[in-house]
């Protein structure tokens, strides 16, 4: 349920009402906006007098909540939601690169990696330890030992790391070394996964599942701020329609819709949007031109021996020269790197 006060209601009355509703078991989650704050109580089912709420002197009105999504949603709270990671804040005007290999493979690789993506501007180093292969029979990533390599080759060069967390036993262990939780796609719809990141104090990466509407995956982000986080970063990656010509078709109407509909920042990830090399630099320029927050690409330093993901990951030099571009873009755009 959605509690509105009255206008101007002194801090200590808000205060009060919140604590109140929380007496009823409910969990509660504040936003203030032209000088009215707004309360959503979220409950699975905890009965509560609703009537008698509707009574409280603060209160103005109590509604329904309507919309499939309320917490992402503009209307509950219309200021962008900022999310600072090591030197940027995602959401801000600086848009946040992140880069590095889709798995990483060992010291030499992450180490050269890193060094490479910093150089070129990047903030953030990707690189998966927990690896969702479609194949049981492919690399399924190096584990806490690729966490602790990709933690050290990311503080080497000042950079923060985003890793995949596919399971809820696994956010412990990956909230230690990484700075922000990826979702991935193919988990967007694990519920369990969701509420357990959502009980996190790390940002989450929430990728864009393979099928998935637009409003479902504002509703998967829901999960993980219902629980209290309500640092989501949005990342949209491609979705499959009939096109098999890419390895998934990038939706980018998803950037401008999303944005209207939600104050969560959202990025683009081209390379696992196109799957093929050359198209992920026109797909990441596009990106930030369709007013994305950010960015994130797989780089490799020899991707014909990657042990993943190969084919859609760019030279170092390659991801130099794309940064160059998005900065150019940026500035159109009211942005920068
Ligand atoms: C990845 O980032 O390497 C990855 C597996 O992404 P997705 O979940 O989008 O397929
Ligand atoms: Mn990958």
């Amino acid at each position: 349920m959605l509690v509105v006060l009255k206008p101007q209601v002194p801090e200590r009355e808000a205060n009060d009402v919140a604590t109140r509703l929380r007496m009823f078991g409910v969990a509660v989650h504040r936003t203030d906006h032209e000088g009215r704050v707004r309360l959503c109580a979220v409950g699975d089912g905890v009965p509560v007098d609703w009537d008698a709420v509707r009574t409280w002197p603060s209160v103005d009105k109590v509604e329904k909540i309507g919309r499939p999504f309320e917490l992402g949603s503009r209307a509950f709270h219309p200021q962008p939601t900022l999310i600072s990671v090591g030197r940027v804040t995602i959401g801000s005007d600086q848009l946040v690169l992140m880069a590095g290999p889709c798995s990483i493979e060992g010291e030499e690789q992450a180490f050269t990696i890193a060094a490479a993506v910093a150089r070129a501007g990047a903030t953030v180093m990707r690189g998966g330890a927990y690896k969702p292969r479609t194949s049981p029979y492919a690399f399924q990533g190096l584990g806490e030992e690729g966490l602790r390599i990709m933690r050290r080759a990311a503080d080497a060069h000042g950079l923060a790391v985003v890793s995949e967390v596919m399971d809820s036993q696994q956010v412990g262990l990956v909230a230690r070394y990484a700075d922000i939780l990826q979702i991935g796609a193919r988990n967007m719809q694990n519920y369990a996964l969701l509420r357990e990141v959502g009980h996190s104090d790390r940002p989450v990466l929430l990728k864009r599942g393979l099928a998935a509407t637009i409003e479902e995956w504002l509703m998967a982000a829901e999960h993980v701020m219902s629980q209290g986080n309500s640092q989501v970063i949005l990342c949209e990656r491609g979705i499959r329609t009939f096109e098999t010509y890419t390895r998934n078709t990038l939706d980018l109407n998803a950037i401008p819709v999303v944005k209207e509909l939600s104050h969560l920042p959202v990025i683009v990830d081209p390379s696992h949007g196109t799957g093929i090399r050359d198209k992920v630099a026109p797909m990441a320029r596009a990106s930030i031109a369709c007013g994305a927050d950010g960015l994130i690409i797989e780089v490799h330093h020899d991707p014909d021996h990657a042990l993943s993901d190969g084919a859609q990951s760019l030279y170092p030099a390659q991801f130099d020269e794309l940064v160059k571009q998005i900065r150019t873009i940026a500035e159109v755009v009211g942005r920068r790197v």
